[in-house]
């Protein structure tokens, strides 16, 4: 039998051969490739041996090789370009596979020789990375509860599926309240709203069947609505009910599963010998401790909460020339924000988008990165998934280093957003094995294809997570890339949207697709402020819910959880006329999963770390400072997981990230 996806790949750098493989092929190339794994597992954990690095833990790297390359190849062609096939296969596989992964961290005799290892570290005689790996593996195994017995061991399963059940609940209630809940809109209640949001009010009022345009709770609806319509009275009911799902007082009601949830995580992280759920969760993140993520929020709250109440006092203003008395209310802020722009800084997106070309928009982002690293990208011809997707080889001195893809236009097969996978990671052992990175966003198609700024920074931000696979430098695919903490890992994406700013790169990348001029001075000028515009607003609404988060998570659970939530937000003096972010029982980061829960910080911990990085580059001399860029790929973008992400960020910097540059950077204070 010859599966294509399990048989030798002969094609260019042994890419996926994607034309080669049917969706037949996925089902039996997985049962085949979990039965591998697990035969593996079992001759390690049965290994009559003594436990040795090589013959547990580098057993443990070498092993599930076929299965990373089914799951690479099919994850990579199910978010990318599903149908309905795929679709099946993916509901199929998602219980199999946490089921596969699970028999494994909850294999005693596999932990006993880990553990074993573990105590015997210091007599292992093992490089520095070595000693990293098994520490990390050593860790991932105890978190999942590896080392527990009898009743614990019990109970934690019994929390676990709790847990799960619990999380989809949340997910499907809150789905529920945003699908049922719509307003119709007359005609003459459509005034002040632009042509895009009436074309997005009619299209939602279709999908309802409803017999003319409505608002939903969807964000990318809600949002314009209340930033646009000069109807305060419908800003204020669409408003009450976006704020309101998942706490309605029916059976779509989230509060208790909260509260369930957040007492479920306290046990498990006390099960674990932990005092508390964020002290579990952080254990792993950059930022450590609690204390550690409350200090940098409130260093960032008190600027921006001082911005904001000067915001709100002149918004206030303009709403009372408007002839309304009273407070700003939380459905007014948008509306007068929106004003507000437009008086001080009108950008015309439309005027703007012929100077942001694609190609010339991804020769920019490599432009950057060959004066940056030195690295060379030339067209390369390879059988993909689709023909919109555009492949390159990656090369430095001549030397091969990476093949990097491009996937960059949106259509109905694939999912929303923009990521950043390697379908093949980094590594040197086994054996020397070179990354294949993907990159996938969801930019409209055009001839020429044009992007807003938003999409070029979306396209700079994969980019640079591209770079943290293609320059990865380990010898373990465990800790290749960016397998780092979740708080870092988004501080070489972050970063690299900067180099998108630097004048003399959209000075020279970003040129009139007719006439070829480039931008003018003023408008370049303008796009760069109106990145800052509102920030006081932004910042309050998503570091109050970072604080929620926070404040949930540590000591003993909360019994009322909304109670819980207003006593920090008096606590910290939040605005009147500005709304969470994410509110309780709505917020899917914390309570839809684990993902996020104790982790919402992460966000700001990485954007003050790239600000605070790249004005390392300006302190030094410019944004293509060589000494600086050496830095940054010998100490962050090359090293992976192999050290703390602190001791990786010191290296780089000589000090701790300050959250200045931030402040700055989001002109809440003087630059
Ligand atoms: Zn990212």
């Amino acid at each position: 039998m010859t599966n294509p996806i399990l048989s030798d790949w002969t094609t260019p750098f042994e890419i996926a051969p994607f034309t080669a493989i049917s969706d037949g092929d996925f089902a039996p190339a997985l049962d085949e490739a979990m039965a591998a794994h697990n035969a593996q597992i079992d001759a390690i954990a049965d290994n009559p041996d003594v436990p040795s690095f090589a013959n547990t833990i580098e057993a443990l790297e070498a092993a599930g090789e076929q299965l990373d390359r089914v799951l690479s190849v099919f994850f990579t062609v199910a978010g990318a370009d599903s149908n309905p096939k795929r679709e099946e296969l993916q509901r199929e596989f998602s219980p199999k596979l946490s089921a596969h992964f699970s028999g494994i961290s909850s294999n005693k005799d596999l932990f006993r020789r880990v553990a074993d290892l573990w105590h015997r570290r210091d007599d292992l005689d093992l490089s520095d990375e070595q000693a990293r790996v098994l520490m990390l593996t050593h860790r991932g195994f105890v978190r999942a509860g590896a080392a527990l017995e009898g009743e614990a061991d019990a109970r934690m399963q019994e929390v676990k599926s709790r847990l799960a059940s619990l999380g989809t609940s949340f997910t499907q209630n809150l789905l529920a309240d945003e699908r049922d809940w719509f307003m119709e809109l007359a005609e003459e209640d459509l005034d002040g709203l632009p042509d895009f949001v009436i074309a997005a009010a009619r299209a939602a009022g279709e999908e309802k069947g409803a017999n003319g345009p409505v608002v939903t709770l969807s964000r990318s609806l809600i949002v314009p609505f209340l930033q646009f319509s000069s109807r305060r009275d419908l800003r204020e009911k669409a408003y009450r009910a976006w704020a309101a799902r998942g706490a309605n007082g029916n059976e779509t009601d989230n509060r208790e599963i909260a509260a369930e949830i957040l007492t479920l995580r306290e046990e498990r992280a006390k099960l674990l010998g932990y005092d508390s759920f964020a002290e579990f969760k952080l254990e792993t993140e950059m930022a450590r401790s609690p204390d550690r993520v409350r200090d940098l929020l409130m260093q960032v709250w008190e600027p921006a909460k001082a911005r904001a109440d000067a915001d709100a006092d002149i918004l206030t203003a303009m709403m009372q020339e408007d002839g309304v008395n009273g407070p700003l209310e939380a459905w007014d802020w948008r509306y007068y924000a929106e004003k507000r722009r437009k008086a001080e800084h009108d950008l015309d997106e439309a005027a703007l988008k012929p100077y942001l070309q694609l190609d010339r928009m991804i020769e920019a982002s490599f432009a950057c990165a060959n004066r940056l690293f030195g690295l060379e990208f030339a067209s390369l011809d390879a059988p993909l998934y689709h023909p919109d997707c555009r492949a390159w080889e990656v090369t430095r001195n001549g030397k091969h280093v990476a093949v990097f893809i491009g996937d960059y236009f949106a259509r109905g097969s694939k999912r929303s957003g923009a990521w950043c996978s390697a379908m093949r990671a980094q590594a040197k052992f086994p054996e020397e094995q070179t990354p294949v990175v993907i990159n996938v966003c969801n930019f409209a198609k055009g001839d020429p294809a044009l992007l807003s700024y938003d999409d070029a920074r979306t396209l700079f931000h994969e980019f640079g997570h591209a770079l943290h696979q293609m320059l990865s430098n380990v010898t373990y695919e465990s800790i290749s890339g960016t397998s780092v903490a979740r708080d870092f890992v988004e501080l070489p994406s972050q970063l690299y949207e900067h180099w998108l700013e630097v004048p003399e790169v959209l000075a020279e990348y970003a040129t009139h697709a007719e006439t070829g001029e480039p931008m003018p001075q003023a408008m370049l000028e303008k796009v760069l402020k109106a990145a800052n515009f509102d920030q006081g607003f932004q910042t309050v609404e998503y570091v109050a819910s970072a604080l929620v988060d926070l404040a949930f998570h540590e000591g003993s659970a909360p019994a009322d959880p909304m109670s819980k939530q207003a006593e920090v937000l008096a606590e910290i003096g939040m605005p009147n006329a500005i709304g969470m972010r994410h509110a309780t029982p709505h917020f899917a980061h914390v309570f839809a999963g684990d993902g996020y829960s104790a982790g919402y910080y992460s966000y700001m911990w990485s954007e003050v770390m790239d600000a605070d990085a790249f004005a390392a580059f300006e302190e030094a001399g410019g944004a293509f400072d060589p000494e600086r860029a050496k830095a940054l790929e010998e100490n962050i973008l090359s090293t992976g997981g192999s050290r703390e992400a602190e001791d990786l960020y010191l290296a780089f910097r000589g000090r701790l990230p300050g959250v200045e540059a931030l402040l700055k950077g989001r002109g809440l204070i003087a630059a």
